[in-house]
């Protein structure tokens, strides 16, 4: 019987920040469009690198999704600002469906 193996940890994987174009403050998963605590509480250094880099969109901010998130680090597999990451980020399910779907189209099992 072929059986998928659980997922159980985020080690060695980050494909889903590879998919999030940058630290999404402005929606979440569950409650659609709103501001997030995170953002409000975002050291000021980041709050410009993030506002600065969405200007480079041209006024879309979807106009990245699909790609890397600026704040991933693609040597480590992790994000570079765990601590302050958006609260979308905090609720994405370690083995839910959307994770399973990601990994598998990523090549890991
Ligand atoms: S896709 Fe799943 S296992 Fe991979 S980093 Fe994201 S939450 Fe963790
Ligand atoms: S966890 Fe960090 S690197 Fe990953 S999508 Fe969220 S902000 Fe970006």
């Amino acid at each position: 019987m072929n059986q998928s193996v659980p997922v159980i940890n985020c080690e060695g994987c980050g494909v889903c920040c590879m998919t999030f174009g940058h630290p999404r403050y402005f929606w979440t998963q569950d409650q659609g469009s709103m501001i997030d605590q995170h953002w409000i509480d975002l050291p000021k250094s980041m709050v410009v690198e993030i506002e600065a880099y969405l200007e480079t969109l041209g006024g879309d901010d979807d106009a990245d999704f699909g790609k890397p998130c600026i704040w991933f680090d693609k040597v480590k597999l992790n994000c570079r600002h765990h601590r302050h990451r958006p609260q979308v980020c905090r609720d994405f399910e370690i083995g839910g469906d959307s994770c399973v779907r990601l990994r598998r189209q990523f090549g890991i099992e």
